[in-house]
């Protein structure tokens, strides 16, 4: 009786050792991706017209728009996502109505630090910039964690 296991696992190892390999040797070797991968959200600035449509459909509220009013419209400085909240759910790139927000095939994306998992998309250089220093992202996880508005 055990010895029949054996020769059968034997044969599973054998089958193993001589077919073609399952594992990737990572990350000499780049996987392929499906074409509907979902990565690092992208944002194609000229499209955006600063709405708040994506802020406000996700629910786990991880995006973050700065704007800026002039004469006549408002305008985006910035665009920020916090990764530790996104789900990778689409709604947001669902709901925008430019078509501007879209998933990367951007996979590699750890960071040693809670910080590094808010990526600003993107940033008017200027006055803008400054709403992506750590501490303002500390104030922006504190009113999170309270409960209040950004
Ligand atoms: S993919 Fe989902 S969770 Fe992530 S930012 Fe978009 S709506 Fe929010
Ligand atoms: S929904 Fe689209 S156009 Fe509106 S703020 Fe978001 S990315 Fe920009």
């Amino acid at each position: 009786m055990y010895g029949r296991g054996l020769l059968k696992g034997l044969a599973i190892t054998i089958r193993h050792f001589f077919g073609r390999a399952i594992t990737e040797q990572y990350p000499e070797q780049r996987p392929v991706l499906a074409p509907r991968f979902r990565g690092l959200l992208s944002l194609a600035a000229d499209k955006c017209t600063a709405c708040g449509t994506c802020a406000s459909s996700c629910p786990n509220r991880a995006i973050r728009i700065h704007t800026r009013r002039d004469e006549k419209k408002r305008r985006l400085t910035g665009y920020e996502v916090n990764l530790l909240y996104c789900l990778f759910c689409g709604l947001c790139v669902e709901a925008c109505p430019e078509g501007a927000l879209s998933f990367s095939p951007d996979f590699e994306l750890a960071t040693y630090h809670r910080g590094g998992a808010i990526y600003a998309l993107y940033a008017l250089s200027g006055e803008a910039a400054n709403d992506f220093d750590l501490a303002g992202r500390e104030k922006f996880e504190g009113r999170r964690a309270a409960g209040g508005e950004e």
